[in-house]
């Protein structure tokens, strides 16, 4: 008999291609479901079909964890929040719904998310499912607040993972999409909250002079370590035409701050604004480039950097993006980078068109030694001991994804070998 054609609208010559531009494919299948019923319909229609399954976010990983030779679904009609309660600090939103889609309907409930990265394009699932973090050493990851997440699993059944199931639920927080189609989460956010950011550009030995109390006194501290003066444009980060910015940096300080008379107040200076969490935090970044990024230890971080900062400049000069430097608090996912450790994130990125992959290779041999973690998302060269090694809790990671997923429908190419 022949199998009835999926609810939702498909197409079978979708070309998909991620933000860098560094992979792309025609999966066989490319749905939009328009609500749950035809989310559970399609996975339990490729499960039917043998075919494995995989989640397009918005397609802001650098690694290739969305391509798929089966079916390919985008989530992005399943969005919005659902639910917000301001007692218990708590959000729930559909998966498909973008981080910056959370900021005003939050906001209107009195409620920021606690913390964000560079850009808000990402949907929800797909920063969860990475870890996507911003800077601070207070702050963990997104993940960290992932309380319930509802999703289609293996069997082609829907589930819920709530806070008293607390091994499944560090499994999901960080999970790649890998233990089937997210749904919907429930998130703890924090009170609304004001930034006042502060945009300067310094010195290289300013920053380490200052390097512990730059950590610890404000809410968000990250800098781009420069190698030259252009490599500020690489990232479009802003600078005065006459700023010197080799072995400089940009250096971004955000503090938390009481605004009592709201729009009386706000500021929107560039470098200098007073505004809503949300609005400040994100960043624009319109060129494509390849990034790589690994976690170490926050009391290696000094030293680790310096190494990096000093193989750039003695043994790729060619190598003209900054490093970001950042730092993230300590969770409980049992994929998180951040595993019970508090970390500094250091990323460096290859020119697209370039041959970057020697420079790239180097870092990550350098970075060994310091038990680095990778960024899920962003270009690593992890193997399946490596991943063994550095997450003390990847055999029941990999225990409770199989429980999920038994058949491995919802792994491609590139996490087969890592986490099948
Ligand atoms: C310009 C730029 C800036 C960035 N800035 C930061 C930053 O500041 N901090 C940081 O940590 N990272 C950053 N990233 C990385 C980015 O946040 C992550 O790669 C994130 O996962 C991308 O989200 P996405 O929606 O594009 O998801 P995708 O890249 O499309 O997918 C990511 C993963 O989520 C899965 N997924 C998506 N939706 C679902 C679902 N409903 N159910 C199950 N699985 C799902 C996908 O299958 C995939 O495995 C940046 C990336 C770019 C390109």
């Amino acid at each position: 008999m022949t199998e009835p054609a999926l609810s939702a609208p498909t197409s079978y010559d979708h070309v998909w291609k991620n933000w860098a531009g560094n992979h792309t494919v025609t999966p066989a299948m490319y749905a939009r479901p328009r609500d749950e019923s035809e989310v559970v319909d399609a996975v339990r229609y490729a499960i039917r079909q043998g075919m494995n399954v995989r989640v397009a976010g918005t397609g802001h990983s650098f690694t290739p964890i969305v391509p798929t030779g089966g079916l390919m679904l985008d989530l992005a009609q399943l969005s919005g929040v659902t639910a917000t309660d301001p007692q218990r600090l708590r959000a729930t939103a559909l998966a498909g719904t973008t981080v910056g889609g959370l900021g005003e309907p939050l906001w209107k409930a009195g409620l920021s998310l606690s913390n964000q990265g560079d850009i808000d394009k990402q949907v929800i699932a797909g920063a969860l499912s990475t870890a996507t973090h911003g800077s601070g050493i207070e702050l963990p990851n997104m993940s960290a607040a992932m309380r319930r997440v509802r999703l289609v699993d293996g069997h082609g059944e829907v589930v819920e993972i709530g806070e008293d199931q607390v091994r499944e639920l560090r499994a999901a927080q960080v999970a790649i999409g890998s233990l089937g189609v997210m749904l919907e989460v429930e998130l703890a956010v924090s009170p609304a909250y004001y930034i006042k950011e502060e945009i300067s550009y310094r010195p290289w030995q300013e920053i380490e002079d200052s390097w512990d109390r730059l950590i610890a006194d404000h809410r968000h501290f990250s800098f781009f370590w420069c190698p030259a003066d252009h490599s500020v444009d690489l990232y479009q980060l802003p600078a005065p035409p006459d700023q010197p910015m080799s072995n400089h940096c940009y250096v971004k300080i955000y503090d938390e701050v009481e605004v009592t008379e709201p729009d009386g107040l706000v500021s929107d200076d560039v470098g200098n604004r007073t505004d809503r969490a949300y609005r400040v935090y994100p960043g624009g970044y319109e060129e494509p480039f390849h990034e790589m990024e690994y976690m170490v230890a926050a009391e290696h971080g000094l030293e680790a950097f310096n190494e990096i900062r000093r193989l750039m400049l003695d043994e790729f000069p060619d190598q003209l993006y900054p490093i970001e430097v950042r730092w993230t608090a300590a969770d409980d996912a049992y994929l998180s980078p951040n595993y019970q450790r508090d970390t500094m994130v250091i990323s460096v990125s290859g020119a697209p068109g370039t041959d970057y992959w020697p420079f790239l290779r180097t870092v990550d041999q350098r970075l060994q030694r310091y038990q680095a973690r990778p960024h899920w998302g962003k270009i690593h060269f992890m193997t399946r001991d490596r991943l063994g090694e550095l997450f003390p809790e990847f055999d029941t990671f990999l225990a409770v994804r199989r429980e999920f997923d038994p058949d491995g429908t919802f792994l491609n190419d590139h996490l087969r070998p890592l986490l099948g």
